[in-house]
């Protein structure tokens, strides 16, 4: 894992000089295109799992509107969770691979980006550097893997994917591989989770949108 410090960010090497590549083009096209999240290690997205199955931190519906939690039973809430959120060991983000992006330029002064549908749509902050993107990114090997809902990840147009890496490791990762994190792991839920593994690896692992597809 590399970390790139203009902008700052921490992907693998091959995928941050890709990014930077797009970056600058976007740029000369007036958008600030800058990297939100990329690498998240296995215990940042656990604490995300576990704030989120507590109730601790929101869970949203397909439009990003807040969900009430006192109504969720926890299977519902593990739905919920796997709507926005990767099981702890299955996310992309863990792969160095993928960057979540924003427009910068297009943010006021303290503004903080959301990451929710609100944004991109027509008449969203990000909806210029959206329609950039459509145009853009597969030129420097990106794609979009939740550009749709396909039924298990909810859509995420900001979510990028860097095809020539994450098309390889994405087959690395197995109903095996997820039985045994998830049994070593503090995650909350754990035996519904362990229930439920074959169906996270179809519904929420292998079924993104492919560059195919885009
Ligand atoms: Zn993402």
């Amino acid at each position: 894992m590399t970390q790139f410090y203009e902008p700052r960010f921490t992907a693998q090497q091959e995928v941050g000089e890709a990014f930077l590549a797009m970056r600058a083009e976007a740029i000369r096209a007036g958008f600030d295109l800058t990297p939100f999240s990329t690498f998240r290690d296995y215990r940042t997205q656990l604490r995300i799992w576990n704030n989120k199955f507590s109730g601790k931190k929101a869970l949203y519906d397909i439009d990003g509107n807040v969900r009430d939690f006192c109504k969720l039973s926890p299977p519902e809430v593990i739905e919920c969770i796997l709507n926005w959120s990767a099981l702890p060991g299955g996310s992309r983000h863990q792969w160095g691979t993928e960057i979540d992006v924003v427009d910068t330029a297009a943010m006021p002064p303290g503004y903080e980006p959301k990451l929710l549908p609100e944004e991109v749509r027509p008449g969203g902050i990000f909806h210029p550097l959206h329609c950039w993107l459509d145009a853009n990114i597969s030129k420097f090997g990106f794609f979009r893997p939740y550009k749709f809902f396909k039924g298990g990840m909810y859509p995420e147009p900001w979510h990028l994917s860097y095809a020539p890496l994450s098309m390889q490791v994405v087959k690395l990762v197995t109903p095996e591989l997820l039985t045994r994190i998830t049994e070593e792991a503090e995650i909350l839920g754990k035996e519904l989770v362990l229930e439920r593994i074959h169906d996270i690896y179809v519904n929420h692992i292998t079924n993104f949108v492919s560059p195919d597809e885009q």
